[in-house]
């Protein structure tokens, strides 16, 4: 993190430029224009990046075990994950599943920082590969962009305003749809999109808003999203450590930094003049980082692990002949000369968590029925007298199916003896993959079955794949005195 400095000590109100590499001093929004550094880095990022918008867009197409390989849908309490689905009684699964999923996020930014941010949050992946691109296809590079901007009004500026943000409309409105079928899957989203307005209000009204929030995001907000509204980079601190693998500035090579043409670069290689740092001051790395900040003042929250300004770096050690890496992928400790420790305490204690946590999630997994029932007293009375002195109860069945195939079932009274069941509706009772199902029976006992006001009464579930379940409930009836 930042080394305190005479402005930047606590109690000292620091220029806002200092604090906020987003923020004039007159506190307007700093606008960036950061520039694109090509190298191997940003190739890499941008195959993988697109591979992600690829997948980003067809999670929830593909189909696992007849459900989208992800849905959160939240209106019917159903969460599928790549196959797996969770139902509104596996709250303790999906909290494990939650915790272990969490513990890995820590695990991998203590090994590899924020890998996450600069290579596959779809953040940085559409901003970088999809809307940036577009910006500079219409407006041109960036010096040309910030030079029109800060310059006379024109229509030549006003006319790639509208094409560039008619463009990012067009795809926010794309992206709003993928985001939504994540929620209720594709299925649902087409046909509220063929149907009319008047009858889907609130979808074309969600739609809406989300498109605007997109489109704000990627127009307007962009990288304050990472620097000022992702709770993650505010905790990275606690998951970061010495050993954690970070874009760095090395210091020991680059300073004392100081401008120099390629002449006295030259001199000082053949020993004419004093050695300086391998830094040139050329401020490539500051022109090309998204977030505006100069990795040279050390590790910052702001930094996102894009990497552009290693290849911005590479770039210019090229070209005035010093090795490349002067910014690097490395750790705090590396860069004062010890080893990195990949095994540390805390990579293994969170290691052994994680394994722990998933065995526990198999195991509860596993061992989950493949049918959730419930057995509970229908509103109304406790019992009723039938004429012929026998009592009734009325009672609510709730069944689930949590397999991937439709089945059907019916519901049988064991004991007490002579027990009568009226199913209210037909028979057997059909439930699709994940659906759930109330039914209404009336049982009927007779009446000298209650030697006490409650008994037990145990019933038989038969399922078209042959389970069985046997829940029991308890019956009331009149006081036998
Ligand atoms: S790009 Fe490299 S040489 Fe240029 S200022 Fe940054 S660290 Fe120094
Ligand atoms: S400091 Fe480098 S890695 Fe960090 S956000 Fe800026 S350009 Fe990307």
């Amino acid at each position: 993190m930042k080394e305190p400095t005479a402005s930047n000590a606590p109690g000292v109100l620091a220029s806002p430029e200092d604090v906020l590499t987003t923020l004039r001093s007159d506190g307007k929004r700093r606008w960036m224009y950061p520039v694109e550094s090509k190298g191997r880095f940003l190739n890499r990022r941008r195959i993988l990046g697109w591979a992600l918008i690829v997948l980003y867009f067809a999670l929830p197409l593909i189909r696992i075990g007849g459900k989208p390989s992800v849905m959160l849908d939240f209106v019917h309490r159903e969460f599928a994950l790549f196959g797996l689905i969770f139902y509104p009684t596996d709250t303790l699964l999906l909290m494990i599943f939650m915790v272990g999923i969490m513990l890995s996020i820590v695990l991998i930014t203590a090994l590899l920082g924020r890998v996450w941010c600069g290579w596959a949050c779809p953040q940085t992946v559409y901003l970088e590969f999809l809307f940036r691109p577009i910006e500079r296809l219409i407006e041109g590079p960036e010096h040309a962009r910030k030079r029109r901007d800060e310059g006379a009004s024109s229509w030549d500026r006003t006319k790639r305003k509208i094409a560039k943000q008619g463009i990012f409309l067009v795809l926010a409105l794309l992206l709003s749809h993928t985001f939504i079928a994540y929620f209720v899957g594709w299925e649902a989203l087409l046909g509220w999109l063929q149907g009319p307005p008047a009858e889907n209000w609130g979808f074309f009204l969600l739609t809406a808003l989300v498109t605007g929030l997109v489109w704000f995001d990627f127009a307007y907000f962009r990288e304050q999203m990472c620097t000022i509204a992702c709770p993650y980079a505010r905790m990275q601190s606690i998951m970061l450590d010495r050993d954690s693998m970070i874009v760095s500035y090395d210091p020991n090579r680059g300073e004392p930094r100081k401008r120099r043409s390629k002449k006295i670069l030259q001199d000082e290689n053949e020993g004419l003049v004093a050695a300086q740092g391998d830094c040139i001051d050329c401020f490539a790395c500051v022109r090309t980082c998204p977030t505006g900040i100069d990795i040279r003042d050390g590790l910052q929250m702001e930094c996102v692990t894009c990497t552009q300004c290693i290849d911005a770096c590479d770039h210019i050690m090229d070209n005035i002949g010093k090795p490349r890496g002067l910014i690097r992928y490395t750790s705090e400790n590396q860069l004062e000369g010890v080893k990195t420790n990949v095994v540390r305490p805390r990579s293994v204690i969170y290691g052994v968590l994680i394994i722990l946590i998933f065995s526990a999630f198999s195991v509860v997994l596993s061992n989950r029925n493949d049918y959730d029932l419930n057995v509970g007293r229908a509103v109304g009375e406790p019992f009723s007298e039938l004429p012929d002195g026998r009592i009734a109860n009325r009672l609510r069945f709730r069944v689930r199916n949590q397999t991937n195939v439709a089945s059907t079932f019916d519901i049988f009274p064991d004991t007490p003896s002579g027990t009568e069941m009226r199913i209210i509706g037909a028979t057997p009772i059909e439930l699709a993959p994940g659906e759930m199902k109330r039914v209404e029976v009336w049982i009927i006992i007779p009446r000298e079955a209650f030697t006490t006001t409650s008994i037990e009464g145990h019933f038989e579930v038969n399922f078209s794949d042959g389970h069985i379940e046997h829940p029991v409930f308890t019956l009331l009836g009149p006081d036998s005195n």
